[in-house]
């Protein structure tokens, strides 16, 4: 307890939490002006498969001004960058890049002291967040009610989302803080669809603050609906908790409450090589229990504890609505999702899966009613008529980019980068497509031109790449000496030799950097 402790107060170096919770844009076009200041802004987007173009009007109030326009992937990879400079006359310019598959990105904007007004328009591939008629900007799977109050409408929609797509990221994380071994996470990194997540990526921060956004949405708006408290699950939760740490020094799937700096944590165990559970996570059945657990140990910081009976330490007396236990809320949350009180929009899902759900959630159910109370169980349930309620999901016409499975590869250069050796260049290829591909060979290009100081007239490389399955890559580094980086810019081209049919032919080629067209570029 005492190592935990200490390591609170050396907890790592603040970063800025706008970079887990950036702004979801909902326009395409972002106009402002400098403040004087520097600056630092994000936003987040999704975006499809093909080109991006962003188009960056920028001035100076007086002098010069030079900017940062920077986009990243989930992995928090710089997948493009453009720093463009300007005067106090408008200078328009034009760049683009090529997103490999859909996913959510991040855009990063500094503007410096001297900047006067600026716009960035972005085209091509972008998705833009959802508006709703009251105006909010809403992660897939949440919808309004009649107040405009947010609420989960299709709770397997919503856990396809990740946090960087929900405005209410911003607010979970000031409301709680998420610890790993007491550190302090400064940036959740998740890519949607969460069910494409490679599972390693499902982290259990990630995993944690997807239960904490169900939380937050599960009831919103609704009130005298707990027997337990006056408001919403959040607000309860919110009231006590400050915070979650997840560290391998916790033997129980979690506990409450641990104090750091005198506010009270609920720690929580990793799941380790748990693969399956972790797995399991990913969708409501799974993450379920985490959220029942959530609300299970928050009512131990109500001063409610555990009794010994049956033969066992971890038992509640007795089922009592005026005055649950901590078994007994778990027990309360399950009953109220499988019959609707609380509705996260089971009703909206198909049939077989409403029939998965409302079979495991009894089966909770019976689990704590049979080996959790020492007298008085909570009654015997029955699956309702209505599992989880009426479906009061809207069906917004959502234009998705998703196109129809083509079951082509698509090769394309995802990424070209420079390794600490000043002659040795990177590549990243991936198959994009929905088919297999067959081995092929890839060209590095130096667009150098003819330039007899260079001490070499080889200007391409060449490196085989294998056959890849849908969704898969491959990376290569290429040496090019006696030439080096900085004789570029590099071309990547997948040659095809246009034999083989993909499902898009216009994304074989990247260039790298992928400014190095413009002018006046510093860095
Ligand atoms: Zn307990």
């Amino acid at each position: 307890m005492v190592a935990l402790l200490l390591a609170a107060a050396i907890a790592a170096a603040y970063q800025s939490n706008d970079r887990i919770s950036p702004t979801p844009l909902k326009s395409n076009l972002i106009k402002g002006a400098g403040t004087g200041k520097k600056v630092e802004y994000y936003y987040s987007f999704t975006a499809g498969q093909g080109e991006v173009s962003v188009t960056v009007d920028l001035k100076a109030t007086s002098g010069s001004t030079g900017a940062e326009i920077e986009i990243f992937n989930r992995d928090g990879a710089k997948i493009f960058y453009y720093y463009p400079n300007a005067i106090s006359t408008t200078e328009r310019t034009a760049k683009s890049f090529v997103n490999p598959s859909r996913q959510l990105l991040i855009l990063r904007l500094q503007f410096d002291r001297s900047a006067g007004d600026y716009q960035i328009k972005l085209g091509g591939a972008v998705e833009l967040a959802q508006t709703t008629q009251c105006g909010a900007v809403l992660p897939d799977g949440v919808g309004v009610n009649a107040s405009c109050v947010p609420h989960i409408t299709n709770i397997e929609k919503f856990l396809e989302t990740c946090p960087g797509s929900d405005p209410a990221t911003s607010t979970i994380l000031s409301d709680f803080e998420i610890r790993r071994e007491n550190v302090k996470a400064s940036f959740i990194p998740c890519t949607q669809p969460i069910s494409k997540l490679p599972l390693k990526d499902y982290t259990d921060q990630l995993i944690l603050l997807q239960a904490l956004r169900v939380i937050y949405y599960m009831d919103r708006g609704m009130s005298g609906h707990l027997p337990w408290t006056k408001g919403t699950v959040y607000d309860w939760l919110k009231a006590k908790v400050h915070g979650f740490n997840i560290t391998d020094q916790e033997t129980a799937a979690a506990r409450c409450c641990g104090q750091i700096d005198g506010k009270l944590f609920v720690t929580m165990k990793p799941l380790g090589n748990d693969d399956f559970n972790r797995d399991r996570r990913r969708v409501w059945i799974g993450l379920q229990g985490l959220v029942a657990l959530i609300g299970h140990e928050r009512r131990h910081a109500d001063g409610i504890g555990h009794v010994t009976c049956k033969g066992s330490d971890n038992m509640d007396q007795s089922y009592d609505e005026k005055n649950l236990s901590a078994f007994g809320v778990q027990w309360w949350l399950t009953r109220a999702w499988l019959n609707g009180t609380i509705n996260i929009g089971l009703g909206c899902l198909a049939k077989e899966k409403i029939d998965e759900i409302a079979e495991w959630h009894l089966s909770e159910a019976k689990g704590w009613r049979e080996g959790r109370f020492c007298d008085s169980l909570p009654p015997v349930l029955t699956k309702p008529a209505l599992v989880g309620g009426k479906c009061n999901e809207v069906q917004s016409p959502l234009t998705v980019n998703d196109s129809s499975p083509t079951g082509l590869p698509d090769l394309v250069v995802v990424r070209i980068s420079f390794e600490p050796s000043p002659s040795q260049i990177r590549v990243l290829v991936g198959n994009a497509g929905d088919g297999a591909s067959t081995s092929c060979y890839l060209a590095l290009q130096s667009l150098a031109g003819d330039d007899s100081s260079l001490g070499t007239k080889q200007r391409v490389w060449s490196v085989k790449v294998p056959s890849l399955d849908p969704r898969k890559g491959f990376t290569e580094v290429i040496d090019v000496s006696p030439l080096t980086q900085t004789n570029g810019p590099w071309r990547a081209t997948v040659d095809r030799s246009n034999t083989v049919k993909e499902s898009n032919e216009s994304n074989n080629s990247l260039i790298f950097p992928p400014n190095s067209a413009g002018k006046r570029e510093s860095r």
